[in-house]
């Protein structure tokens, strides 16, 4: 094949010239001198008085035939290797393309995984050293989504461009990993400042105007670092411990770099089993509302409970809600556990006096949540528990960035008889916008404010209670403790406070453990 190739394209002609002359001479040869000879040495008869015209007409007849009888073989052998020529060089081409794909990111040049993975297993089985800088574009989606696909492709190859540029630099290799995805890869043992300096430098190089948005748009990146020298000597481990170190810095807020650490992996793991153990929790029916009494002043007796989420674990311990309500707030199953509790408590509110409330605290995304209120309105329906009996509380948190939402809700449930308290008061905005614009019955004020020797908040809690008087709202003190005693209860009774919460009338209770509790104290 290399031989067609490189034929001299003037050999035919040439041939062909050879042949003319040499079938010339030969019939020459033969007519004038050899045919009579050959003709005497075989002892044939031989005619020797041929004119010259005949003679010559059959060197011309004879050069002629042999001509013609090659000349068109020839052609057609030229055209074949011709045709062989062009399906060789198609087939090298597709070769060198499907080499390329192989070893190539289409999109923009750099290295693929695939190499990108032979290189390091054969750097770390020859055990030397191999550093992977990691690095994921951040918000490159709303790139695609504003400007298209193409400026999106446009972007990933100046991206490749860039990063090339550096790769060069710092003797790496630049890979694309795939999507937007990206590697810098070390054959050698580098510092840490330097990596460091190789980290700055590509955030930085980054962060340069695109001229594909015509400078719109600058791109952010996350870099997750690891080391075969100091984090794993396994390739595909390596690679696992850049990605942990990325997801470090997405969490740091991106836009940064950081080295894997082994610590931050542990309570990765740790977090994501408590995420699968939650979802079976949920299922299980393992989270619980746990009750809190709710005292009316000053008569100091039960009026309701609180609902408190509980983890009842499958050893018998018990998860506090600042450890999983965040977790599940994340998962989006925050409104499954707080109809789950709904559920349980308005059932075990069955078996209680009729007169008592319950009070449900509603996370932030519910609050704002279209479906929320015809969602607890229904629940309540089909449990048969009076809407004038159940309460909910959020938090001032909760409302902002969501007042209209939560404006629309609030009233739609407050329309139908349910109270709605505004909890943890005094610690947050304690804006009387949020009291005046929304549907809001009841104050919670925070318990903060009744801690251990801090008698000097007392005016503050006048000043809420005035507040609540003139605005007409009812007020709930919370966290109310034994060391309070005498005090406190009376002293919040004259000025006005309607109902005390806290551990001096009972902790949050398991409904079994409530039975006691219901029989000892007074009901209003
Ligand atoms: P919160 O709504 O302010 O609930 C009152 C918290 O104060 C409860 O903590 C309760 O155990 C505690 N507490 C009550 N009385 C006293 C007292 O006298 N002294 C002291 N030191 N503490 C007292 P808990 O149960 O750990 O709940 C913490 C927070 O978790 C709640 O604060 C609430 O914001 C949230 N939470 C609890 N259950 C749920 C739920 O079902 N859904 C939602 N969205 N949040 C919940
Ligand atoms: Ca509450
Ligand atoms: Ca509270």
């Amino acid at each position: 094949m290399t031989d067609l190739h490189h034929q001299n394209p003037c050999r035919l002609p040439t041939l062909l010239l050879f042949t003319l002359l040499s079938m010339i001479g030969i019939s020459v040869l033969w007519e004038f001198k050899f045919e009579a000879l050959a003709m005497q040495w075989l002892n044939l008869p031989y005619d020797s008085d041929f004119e010259d015209a005949e003679r010559w007409r059959f060197v011309l007849t004879a050069t002629a035939f042999s001509l013609l009888s090659l000349i068109a073989p020839t052609l057609v052998l030229k055209r074949l290797v011709a045709n062989t020529r062009s399906s060789y060089r198609r087939l090298q081409r597709v070769q060198l393309l499907t080499e390329a794909l192989a070893k190539y990111d289409s999109l923009t040049g750099l290295i693929n995984r695939r190499i990108f993975m032979e290189s390091l297993l054969d750097q770390l089985g020859r055990n030397h050293p191999a550093a992977i800088m990691l690095i994921d574009l951040d918000h490159f989606k709303a790139i695609n989504d504003q400007h298209g696909h193409s400026v999106g492709d446009h972007t990933l190859i100046e991206v490749g461009r860039r990063l090339q540029d550096i790769a060069r630099l710092y003797d790496g290799m630049a890979v694309r990993l795939g999507g937007d995805e990206f590697c810098l890869l070390f054959l050698t043992h580098k510092e840490e400042n330097e990596l460091v300096e190789i980290a700055e430098t590509v955030l930085s190089k980054l962060a340069k105007p695109l001229p594909e948005t015509k400078g719109f748009c600058r791109l952010g990146a996350t870099i997750g670092i690891s080391r075969s020298w100091l984090d794993a000597q396994e390739a595909s481990a390596l690679l696992h411990c850049a990605d942990i170190a990325m997801y470090k810095g997405k969490s740091n807020g991106r836009l940064t770099f950081s080295f894997y650490d082994s610590e931050y992996e542990c309570q990765r793991r740790a977090q994501s089993e408590l995420e699968v153990a939650l979802r079976q929790a949920l299922e299980g029916e393992e989270i619980v509302p746990f009750y809190q009494p709710i005292v009316i002043l000053p008569a100091q007796e039960i009026v309701g409970f609180e609902i408190l989420a509980r983890w009842v674990k499958p050893d018998g311990s018990i998860g506090m809600p600042a450890d999983f309500i965040p977790v599940l707030e994340r998962l989006g199953l925050i409104s499954a556990m707080t109809r789950s509790l709904v559920k349980q408590a308005c059932r075990a509110a069955k078996s209680w006096d009729g007169h008592l409330h319950l009070s449900l605290n509603i996370s932030a995304a519910m609050v704002a949540d279209q479906f929320f209120p015809d969602q607890l309105l229904e629940q309540l329906t089909h449990e048969k528990f009076p809407f004038n009996r159940f309460e909910i509380e959020i938090t001032e948190e909760a409302l902002v960035g969501n007042l209209e939402a939560a404006q629309r809700n609030l009233s739609r449930l407050n329309s139908h008889g349910i109270t709605v308290a505004l909890d943890d008061f005094g610690t947050g905005y304690s804006g009387l916008y949020h009291l005046t614009r929304l549907s809001i019955d009841k104050i919670k004020i925070d318990r903060s404010f009744f801690e251990a020797g801090q008698t000097d908040h007392l005016p503050m809690v006048e000043a809420i209670l005035g507040m609540a008087r003139s605005m007409n709202m009812k007020v709930t003190a919370e966290g109310i403790e034994d060391f309070h005693l005498p005090h406190l209860p009376s002293w919040l009774a004259d000025n006005g406070c309607h109902y005390a919460q806290g551990y001096l009338y009972g902790r949050p209770q398991a409904h079994v453990e409530m039975v006691p509790v219901l029989a000892e104290f007074p009901f209003n």
